[in-house]
């Protein structure tokens, strides 16, 4: 993409509404735009993370064993009255009439809808389990939305259903799902720690938060040092394996805590000596709960065991915040000159920087560069606007593109250009075929 062509409003000014790192600099690079509050359009950069983002948390949902599927964002009032949450469900619930007088609503989550469904092509153990999730808008109207794409109105999310036949069961499906949001969060370059939580309006008696750990975070936390070191990109995983999904979240789960809130001291699962307690904050990108039967009663989604008996489904629901991830991913990454995207969800693979717009050398170089770029299978912004270097170092920095290629007058006399890691500032000289190798060779399966 040449910069000239493309849609990059990015701001020199600071915007004075925002207040937290992450919502300036989404401001600033153009990703995003407040229509109403808490509510956005993504701007084409923005855009770009956002998919790249819903497209990792695809990848992992279905190498756990969920199925996609799309159910609508307008939801039928009488469904949530079946379950009892129409009226418990408060003023975030944004309450819509249509033209026949039948009240609707604009969906804040799906349980209603899946178990519905669930219930009408399903009867038998021989059904289970499943488990089925979609990435959907929803519309919260929350009381205080701030922060950006953190805490809007209307977000993106990711939220899975799983139905068993009984709590054994279910609790596995649970653990699946616990796994994949390790792996999930993992790619996306960030620290994500599962804590349990209480259950909320939702209910139950199984829940995680999984929490990336930022200064700005809402959450304050008790964590295990240890635990910071654990790693977990590199393992196999066989979702089919119960003991080593177990395991998995045995070793993950019980040395991360909260302040209780009413002793604010941390309450850990296990034994952490108290050298090893640190104190930090979290923002919350992930919430898994097991709530056994407490949709499937009252929608009538039943089954028959193998001894013919018929009983309540169990479930669970888990939800991850896709727009969120945007925020929380800048959150934890970045310095003071902008956006430090990981190599996963990055909006362009690497920038062209042309030193010397309009020079016939530079110009040819750079497109032939830019040619061999794209070639080689790679996602490249080529800022060919006419421009003083300073300029456009400080927009590549701002956007956060992982890496720079830059082409000078200079370089060409010896033959190379500039490669450039955006993390370090860590500078080198190479041939523009050793640039395009390099690079493919970093963004070779991701
Ligand atoms: P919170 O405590 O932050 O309000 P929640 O418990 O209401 O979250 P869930 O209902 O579990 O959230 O939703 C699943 C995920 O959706 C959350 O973990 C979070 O990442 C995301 N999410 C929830 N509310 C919002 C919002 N208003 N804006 C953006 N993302 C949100
Ligand atoms: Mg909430």
């Amino acid at each position: 993409m040449r910069l000239t062509r493309y849609f990059l409003p990015v701001l020199k000014e600071t915007p004075a509404e925002a207040q937290i790192v992450s919502h300036r600099l989404m401001l600033r690079a153009g990703m995003v735009r407040q229509a109403s509050a808490g509510i956005y359009s993504w701007l084409p950069l923005g855009y770009k993370v956002l998919r790249r983002i819903e497209e990792i948390v695809h990848q992992e949902q279905q190498r756990a064993g969920a199925i996609p599927v799309l159910m609508p964002t307008i939801q039928s009032a009488d469904l949530w009255r079946q379950s009892g949450r129409y009226d418990d469900y408060g003023p975030e619930m944004l309450r819509i009439t249509d033209r026949h007088d039948r009240d609707m609503l604009y969906g804040p989550t799906n349980e209603e809808q899946i178990t519905e469904i669930f219930q009408a092509y399903c009867s038998s153990y021989r059904d289970v389990p499943k488990n089925l999730y979609h990435i959907q808008w929803k519309f919260r109207d929350e009381v205080r939305p701030r922060f950006g794409v953190m805490r809007g109105r209307e977000f993106l999310m990711k939220d899975a259903y799983s139905f068993d036949l009984d709590k054994a069961s279910a609790i596995h499906s649970y653990n699946q799902m616990m796994v994949s949001y390790l792996r999930t969060f993992g790619r996306m370059g960030l620290k994500a720690v599962p804590m349990r939580a209480e259950s909320g309006p939702i209910g139950g008696d199984y829940a995680h938060e999984f929490l990336i750990l930022a200064e700005t975070g809402e959450t304050q936390v008790f964590v295990d040092s240890e635990l910071l070191d654990l790693n977990f990109q590199d393992r196999e995983i066989d979702y089919h394996d119960q003991a080593q999904i177990q395991a998995i979240c045995d070793e993950w789960t019980g040395a991360y805590a909260r302040t209780d809130d009413t002793h604010d001291q941390a309450v850990f699962e296990v034994e952490v000596p108290k050298e090893r307690q640190v104190t930090a904050r979290g923002i919350e990108v992930g919430h898994i709960f097991y709530f056994g039967t407490k949709y499937s009663e009252p929608l009538g989604a039943m089954i028959a065991t193998p001894e013919g008996e018929r009983v309540a489904v169990h479930s669970g629901s888990y939800g991850i915040g896709v727009s969120r991830l945007v925020g929380g991913i800048i959150e934890a990454s970045h310095d003071d000159k902008g956006i430090i995207w990981p190599e996963s969800v990055t909006p362009f693979d690497v920038g062209l920087v042309n030193l010397k717009q309009g020079d016939a050398e530079t110009d040819a170089a750079c497109e032939a560069l830019y040619g061999q770029l794209k070639a080689a299978g790679l996602d490249v912004l080529y800022d060919d606007r006419d421009e003083r270097a300073g300029a456009k170092f400080a927009t590549m920095e701002l956007i956060g593109l992982p890496w720079r290629v830059t082409i000078g007058p200079r370089g060409l006399q010896s033959g190379t250009a500039e490669l450039t890691w955006r993390r370090t500032g860590e500078t080198h000289e190479v041939s523009p075929e050793d640039a395009v190798s390099r690079l493919a060779e970093t963004y070779r399966g991701l």
